[in-house]
């Protein structure tokens, strides 16, 4: 349920609203709108007495909310959510563009690497340490040595880092490098690790699981978001279907219905999406037309020596020529790739 403040209403009839809904055992979380604040009431509604509540000074009315996501759906929070990382804002006009290899493979590369996507006009750089791999013998990433090579990219380049969290007890260690917590594909239903996010201070991009749907990325979503963060954006990464020409199937459907169902951002890997980086930059362009707010993809400098995802890897100057040819799509649909 959600109690919809009057234009008028206080900030005294805000605390009276809220005090007597955590009187009957709920939360509240409040949403600041231009015209009306909206209380969402979370917890077991079924205790609360509806009348009394529009009867409070400052009400407007309640609305029963369906959905089984509040605080990521449109009901709650119909404007949308905008944020900045490191001053550049994520979830309005301009489009923020992450890139960078899979996985940090070493000093010398990753800081060739970001020194060429920021050239590019990339705004974040991405690098797993911690990488999720199918093989338990396969490379699993440098660990807390990539952090910190991280960490001096960002200090040589300005730009923030967005990297891979993969359990609840590493979220201290990643948040204390990085600027944007991913949460990969395959831990999108780690409820203890949504958990550990959501306490976090630092925004977190979540990930669509390969096989889930998209209320369960929604549900997700809420995960962190209940836990108190809401600097959350949401990743679709393509999903598991009968097709195999490529790795994975971009839904680019979840583009303008995740648009339509919540406020939070949505960001297209086009990279992992397709598995081929051939489909790379025609995809992108598909999901900037359909309304994301950014896009994560993988450029290496040598994609053939890559210790994963090489076939899907952007060389640098294809990616320049990407962040080119998406200028006119972005602005043909309102918005804008650099500033
Ligand atoms: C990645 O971003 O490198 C990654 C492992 O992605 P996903 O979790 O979508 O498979
Ligand atoms: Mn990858």
């Amino acid at each position: 349920m959600i109690v919809i403040m009057k234009p008028s209403a206080t900030t005294a009839n805000i605390a009276s609203v809220s005090a007597r809904i955590e009187h009957f055992g709920c939360r509240v979380h409040l949403s600041e709108g231009e015209e009306h604040t909206i209380i969402g009431v979370i917890g077991d509604v079924r205790a609360i007495d509806r009348e009394q509540l529009e009867r409070m000074e400052g009400v407007e009315r309640t609305v029963r909310i369906q959905k089984p996501f509040k605080l990521a759906g449109r009901d709650f929070h119909p404007q949308d959510t905008v944020f900045t990382i490191n001053g550049k804002s994520v979830g309005g006009k301009q489009l923020i563009i992450m890139a960078g290899p899979c996985a940090v493979e070493g000093r010398e590369s990753l800081l060739e690497t970001a020194e060429a996507v920021k050239e590019s006009g990339a705004h974040v750089l991405r690098g797993g340490a911690f990488k999720p791999r199918t093989s338990p013998y396969s490379f699993q990433g440098l660990g807390e040595e990539g952090l910190r090579i991280l960490a001096e990219a960002r200090a040589q380049t300005g730009l923030p880092v967005i990297t891979e969290v993969m359990a609840p007890e590493q979220v201290p260690l990643v948040a204390s490098y990085a600027d944007i917590l991913q949460i990969g594909a395959r831990n999108m239903q780690n409820y203890a690790l949504l958990h550990a996010v959501g306490e976090s201070h630092h925004p977190v991009m979540l990930k669509r699981g390969m096989m889930s749907t998209i209320e369960e990325l929604l549900m997700s979503a809420e995960y962190i978001l209940s836990h108190g963060n809401e600097r959350v954006m949401l990743c679709e990464r393509g999903i598991r279907t009968f097709e195999t020409y490529t790795r994975n199937t971009l839904d680019i459907n979840a583009v303008p219905l995740l648009k339509q169902l919540t406020h939070l951002p949505v960001i297209v890997d086009p990279s992992h999406g397709t598995g081929k980086w051939e489909l790379v930059a025609p995809v992108s362009r598909a999901a900037i037309a359909a309304g994301a707010d950014g896009l994560i993809i993988e450029v290496h400098p040598r994609p053939d020596e890559a210790m994963s995802d090489g076939g899907q890897s952007l060389k640098p100057k294809r990616f320049t020529e990407l962040i080119v040819s998406l200028q006119p799509i972005a602005e043909a649909v309102g918005r804008t790739v650099c500033e």
